[in-house]
């Protein structure tokens, strides 16, 4: 059953090569109607917003075109200021691998310490066009509480798909904002023309947890990608947390990557969403990571057990700010940085 849900969303590449560099996402924080003009080397020449106030604290941003991603990242953090990394897509001919192509704001700009700063750099090894990348909406409809190992072989047992939240203000079930963020996510990938495949894209279906890591197994993905809500008996929690696989032997050879590809996506969401970060987790006891060859993580988007962020999930806005941010990290992750 679960096979025929498979949905192949994307298979066609992105923009032609040979282009300029475009940033492969434009809806995020750099804002177009800042962008006075563009050189011929295709860098984005942007007037930075001066710091109004005159406060005696401003930061002058450094020049980072033209330097390695990592140096920049460097230079940028030593200046008390935060980064947002964007990957240029499709790669131009000429650029180097791995080197800043544009900054915003420019260089020089007198920004408030802490401000953030959009660098976009050259994919290191080719475009994400050659990555597959499995999305598990987490939950579905009906919870299937039978039992079933938590992992290949073991005793111990879990519920094949668990219930989930619910939105104590909304009372929306955590299914079917995962399908919300799910979907959004799928074509922001689709967007950078990564090769999508969705676990499920309605919400009445049954596929046990270790059936979804198996589809991901048998798709040979690059990443899997599962989207969950939170809950808590504290209604005042609230934040983005990002789960990998570790601590068993099930998911020694994934532990690694997941971990490298939650670190990735966790600063590329907190800083798309401007949620707070409660960090990584590392998880043994999670079915879906259990089952999995292929590297994995859960990214926790929220708290719906807190009326704030439960109505602040519900919108398309903060929807679509999560998944240009998942998106962003992923890319981040497959490009290798
Ligand atoms: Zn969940």
């Amino acid at each position: 059953m679960a096979g025929s849900l498979l949905t192949w969303a994307a298979l066609t590449f992105g923009a032609s090569r040979g282009a300029s560099p475009v940033v492969a996402n434009s809806s995020g924080p750099l804002p177009s109607s800042s962008i006075t003009s563009q050189d011929g080397s295709g860098s984005v020449v942007a007037t930075a917003s001066q710091n109004a106030t005159a406060g005696v604290a401003d930061v002058e941003v450094p020049v980072l075109v033209g330097k390695s991603i990592q140096v920049a990242e460097a230079l940028v953090t030593a200046a008390g200021l935060t980064v947002q990394t964007r990957v240029a897509d499709p790669v131009a001919p000429g650029v180097v691998p791995g080197v800043v192509v544009s900054q915003w704001p420019a260089p020089n700009a007198l920004v408030s310490p802490g401000a953030q700063i959009v660098i976009t750099y050259q994919a290191r090894i080719g475009t994400a066009a050659q990555y597959i990348v499995l999305i598990d909406p987490g939950h579905q409809q009906k919870a299937n509480t039978a039992l079933e190992p938590v992992g290949p072989g073991s005793t111990q047992r879990k519920a094949k798909v668990a219930g989930g939240a619910t939105g104590v203000a909304t009372h929306i079930p955590e299914y079917k904002q995962t399908l919300a963020i799910a979907l959004k996510l799928r074509d922001a990938l689709v967007a950078k023309g990564v090769k999508v495949l969705m676990v499920r894209t309605t919400n009445d279906v049954d596929i046990p947890n270790s059936k979804r890591a198996a589809i991901g197994n048998t798709a040979k993905a690059d990443l899997v990608v599962r989207i969950h809500l939170n809950g808590s008996a504290d209604s005042g929690m609230h934040g983005i947390t990002t789960l990998y696989p570790s601590g068993n032997a099930w998911v020694a050879a994934i532990t690694v990557a997941s971990k490298k590809a939650a670190q990735a996506v966790d600063a590329a969401v907190v800083a798309a969403t401007g949620a707070v970060s409660l960090g990584l987790s590392g998880r043994s006891d999670m079915s879906g990571f259990n089952y999995s060859t292929r590297p994995s993580i859960i990214v926790e988007c929220g708290f719906l057990s807190n009326a704030a962020e439960d109505k602040l999930v519900a919108t398309a806005a903060y929807q679509q700010k999560l998944a240009d941010g998942i998106a962003t990290g992923v890319v981040s992750y497959l490009l290798g940085q």
